[in-house]
Formats: C-alpha cells, sequence, structure tokens
C-alpha cells in the first residue's frame, strides 16, 4: 500500500555530495526542500563509500587562480575554523592538482548541520523506487523505507544518485559502456600508524620508483629533476599528497604472489586530529562489473575485500614506515567509479575541455583533464585518445544544458550521471559539488517562477546571479 508523505517545491534523491549540496542550495534558494537518501549517513563517496583520495582538490586551474569555490569553499572554510581542514597547499611546482583537505567524517557532521540551519528537510534510510509521471513530466517519486512505500510530490525532483537510478526510472536516454570497458570499482580502507618519517626518507632514497607526473608539475615550467629536487628537501610527506610507484617493491610483489597486481601500488593522505593516515583507495581494483546487476556489485564486494588484505599485508612487509600500521577504517561499501551517463540538452564534450571553453549558461567550473581512467593492472590507469589538460592552464566552464535530461520534464540531473563524453565524465567530487548546487539553486528558481528546468534553458542570468550569491566563481578566470 502506498502512503502519501508530502508535497514540496524540490526533492533530491540520493544524499552523496551532490545530493547535499543541491538540498542546501536549494533551501537557501527559498524552496520547500526534502532530500532522500538510501543510508542514514548524508556524503556518499566523500565519507561513507570513500573518501576519494583527493578531497578537497583541483579547486584551482593550473595558473593557481581558484576556479570552484561556493559549497566547496564554504565547506572548507568553515572546517578550518573548527580545526578540520588544512589550508589549500599551493605548492608551486603542483599544477591544477593542489589539496585542500578536508576531515571527511567532520565533512559528514557538517552537513546535517548546515541542511538543519538551512531548514532543508532529510528523509534517510528510504530507497527511491520509482518516479510518478504524467507524460514526459515529473510528479514526484515512490519511495521505500521502515514505514512502507510513500509518495512524496515534487514540482522539480533532482536525481543525485550518482548512478543515474531516478533517471532511468524516468526512462532517461542514457549512455553505460560494456563490462569489459567500465572502470574497475573499490573498497577503499585507512590505517594509522604509519612512521612517516621513514616512509618520506624512502621514497626520497628511491625516487625513481614513483609517479609525480599526476601532479601536472609541466604547467608550472618544471621538470621531473627540479620536481624530484623539491622532493627531497620536503618536510612533510603532505606535500607530495598522492604516493604511487614503489616498483622495485611491488616487483617483488608479484614475484612472490605477495601483490596481486589488478591495480597500482599506492596511497593518499588523510590529515586528522593532527595525525596523517594513509588512505588506500586503488588497493582492489575489481574489472569487468557492471555495477547496475546485482550480482556484479556482489562480486564486487567480496573481491574487493580479499584484494585489501592482500594489499595491506603486502604494505606491512614490504613497504618501510608500514611495519606498525593498522587499519582504522574500512569502508561499509564499495564504490563505483562509472556507470550510467544521462544525456542531455548538452552533452560535454572532450574539445570543451581541452580549448577551455566558456559557454553562456555556465553554472560553475573545473579544471580537470580528459582521458585518464581506472584500469585492472599494475599501472592502474589507462590513458584514452583525446587525453589531455585545459588550454592556457584553464578551466572549462560546466553548461547548465548538461543537467536537464533529454525529453523529460521537471528532472534534473546532478553529480556524476551528468551529460558528458566518457573521456571527461564528470565524476570528480569537486565537480559533483558544482553540479549539484547549480541544479539546487536552478530547481528552487523554476519551483518559484512556475517554469520547467528545460524552459530556463532560455535564460539562465536569474540563476546565475543566484549562483554568485552563493559564491560560486562563473566568471573572471581562464
Ligand atoms: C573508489 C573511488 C575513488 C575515487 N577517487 C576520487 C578522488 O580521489 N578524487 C575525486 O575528486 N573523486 C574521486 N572519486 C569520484 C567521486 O568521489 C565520486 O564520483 C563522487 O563523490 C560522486 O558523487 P555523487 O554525489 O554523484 O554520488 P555519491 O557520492 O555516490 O552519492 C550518491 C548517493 O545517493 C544514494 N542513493 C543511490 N541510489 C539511491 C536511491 N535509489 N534512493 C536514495 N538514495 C540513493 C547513495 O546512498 C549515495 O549516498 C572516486 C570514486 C570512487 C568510486
Amino acid at each position: 500500500m502506498l502512503h502519501y508523505y508530502g508535497s514540496y517545491d524540490v526533492v533530491v534523491c540520493g544524499g552523496g555530495t551532490s545530493g547535499v549540496t543541491a538540498a542546501v542550495a536549494s533551501a537557501r534558494t527559498g524552496a520547500k526542500t526534502l532530500l532522500i537518501e538510501r543510508t542514514g549517513q548524508l556524503g556518499g563517496q566523500m565519507n561513507f563509500s570513500g573518501p576519494p583520495g583527493f578531497s578537497y582538490a583541483y579547486l584551482f586551474n593550473a595558473l593557481h587562480e581558484q576556479v570552484i569555490a561556493g559549497f566547496a569553499g564554504e565547506t572548507h572554510k568553515r572546517l578550518l575554523e573548527m580545526g578540520h581542514a588544512l589550508p589549500h597547499t599551493l605548492t608551486d611546482w603542483r599544477g591544477s592538482y593542489v589539496f585542500s583537505y578536508v576531515d571527511p567524517d567532520w565533512w559528514g557532521l557538517l552537513v546535517y548541520q548546515i541542511l538543519t540551519e538551512e531548514k532543508a528537510e532529510m528523509m534517510l534510510h528510504s530507497l527511491v523506487t520509482d518516479v510518478i509521471k504524467e507524460g514526459s513530466g515529473l510528479k514526484g517519486v515512490v519511495v521505500e523505507h521502515p514505514s512502507g512505500r510513500s509518495i512524496v510530490l515534487a514540482k522539480v525532483v533532482i536525481d543525485c544518485t550518482g548512478e543515474g537510478e531516478v533517471g532511468c526510472q524516468a526512462g532517461a536516454q542514457y549512455e553505460i559502456e560494456s563490462r569489459d570497458v567500465l572502470e574497475p570499482s573499490t573498497v577503499a580502507f585507512t590505517a594509522d600508524g604509519v612512521d612517516w618519517d621513514k616512509a618520506l626518507q624512502y621514497i626520497k632514497d628511491n625516487l625513481k620508483d614513483f609517479l609525480f607526473e599526476q601532479a601536472d608539475y609541466t604547467a608550472r615550467g618544471y621538470t621531473r629533476e627540479t620536481v624530484e629536487a623539491e622532493i627531497k628537501k620536503a618536510k612533510s610527506i603532505l606535500e607530495i599528497g598522492e604516493i604511487m610507484g614503489y616498483i622495485s617493491l611491488r616487483d617483488q610483489g608479484l614475484k612472490t604472489g605477495g601483490w596481486h597486481g589488478q591495480s597500482g601500488v599506492g596511497f593518499f593522505l588523510m590529515p586528522k586530529g593532527g595525525r596523517i593516515l594513509a588512505h588506500f583507495q586503488h588497493s582492489s581494483h575489481v574489472g569487468k562489473t557492471d555495477a547496475t546487476d546485482v550480482r556484479d556489485i556482489t562480486r564486487v564486494e567480496i573481491e574487493a575485500r580479499r584484494q585489501d588484505v592482500i594489499a595491506f599485508n603486502f604494505f606491512k612487509k614490504y613497504v618501510p614506515g608500514f611495519e606498525n600500521a593498522y587499519i582504522t577504517r574500512v569502508c561499509p561499501e564499495a564504490r563505483v567509479r562509472e556507470t550510467r551517463r544521462i544525456m542531455g540538452d548538452y552533452k560535454i564534450m572532450p574539445e570543451d575541455i581541452l580549448e577551455s571553453r566558456k559557454f553562456k549558461d555556465v553554472i560553475g567550473k573545473s579544471p580537470f583533464g580528459t582521458g585518464s581512467k581506472h584500469a585492472v593492472g599494475t599501472s592502474a590507469l589507462v590513458t584514452l585518445p583525446n587525453a589531455g589538460k585545459p588550454k592556457d592552464k584553464g578551466s572549462h566552464d560546466i553548461p547548465y544544458r548538461a543537467l536537464v535530461p533529454i525529453g523529460l520534464e521537471n528532472l534534473l540531473i546532478a553529480g556524476k550521471a551528468i551529460s558528458a563524453h566518457r573521456e571527461c565524465h564528470h565524476r570528480f567530487l569537486m565537480e559533483t559539488i558544482v553540479t549539484g548546487q547549480a541544479a539546487g539553486a536552478a530547481a528552487a528558481l523554476c519551483a518559484k517562477k512556475g517554469i520547467t528546468p528545460r524552459e530556463m534553458e532560455k535564460d539562465v542570468s536569474e540563476l546565475q546571479d543566484v549562483l554568485r550569491k552563493q559564491d560560486v566563481i562563473l566568471d573572471g578566470t581562464k
């Protein structure tokens, strides 16, 4: 039996980074807002099934101009004031790969406070299982939760489920690759007890065994040699940010069966309460899976944990500094790098990124490049044909039309399922915050003005004004 739960201006489905941000932006723009989340924990890949290795990173372009602020900037600032973040690490040799560390657990605590301050309602432990549709227009969603099945009505629905679940239920057009091509999934874990002086010394003594190219140092005029010289001077492991390589140790591990070979050897850093933790988000890589298939995602959960055990034992046995390390957290569920991309009125293309294109209907920016994908194997990443960095060390605009699904009304998509070519999949955490904020503000304005998100495409100037007031960067940068 279906119960009527309530009617809202805006209903946000999925409470990860995009969903939390969308709900805050919607409530701040004056809409009666409900955020529906499958678990009890808001934050998704940020703090529940994550964190991702770089949270936050890429808020700056390679010229070190800040291109992403908005909700990411606000939460970074608030957490910095609370002692749960570090200032932006604008190390000269780093290109756009600048870290702006936040403690993901405190991020997860703070967002309930912000949603409560903004009077956004929450419905937790609730799974959106269907949509209510009249013609091509959504009228609401069906939710299953401990009270049974409910109907929630909405003027505008926002899909922030990561996998485009609501769009799919509504019959949206989407793209998904075959199992053989989709990026592998991971169960991440975190460890404490590392002797960082010893770990850093090993890196300095074996520089050739490590990859630093992720930092895009050539954009800042550095060469591999000058970066190695900088790393030799590093006082803290935090200056390196992402540690990938250990090639000689990895090869020993491969010979003895001590390394599983499904991914490269490395980790990210998680500063926390004055300590530094190692965060392993590449140490399991389960490929040939489509996470929209329950058999596949079940296999991921089992296989990723098998690989995690091998990986942690490898670090303890082989990697200097990790002898006394211990696991503090295994993420409660696997998360998924890649599934559906819902096609919208505009599809972001690799050329848009490579040309640092600007759009009239800009709702935010990203300095992220194109074409690098996770793959099973010791190199962990593959490079696709259009791989590259944004022109002039800048960033590209994200157009509003990429959030409006083709042929459907009263629905917006935010987060990693927005309309983009696979080679520029907008899945990175800071991008999901950008699109979440825009979708939330747009939905609230549509509800207030009595227009559909598609009708708003004709004139986004009011939306842009609202976003600027919410500290979103839309102009003035490369
Ligand atoms: C292993 C891994 C490593 C990554 N590393 C990085 C990194 O280093 N840096 C970076 O920037 N990005 C990284 N990413 C990408 C990034 O973290 C995610 O793509 C991004 O956080 C996704 O945000 P989202 O809001 O779109 O989805 P999610 O954070 O996945 O949130 C989706 C939310 O929707 C909920 N939900 C799903 N279906 C329903 C439903 N039917 N009803 C109700 N609720 C539902 C889920 O419970 C979840 O809370 C990584 C991703 C993965 C998987």
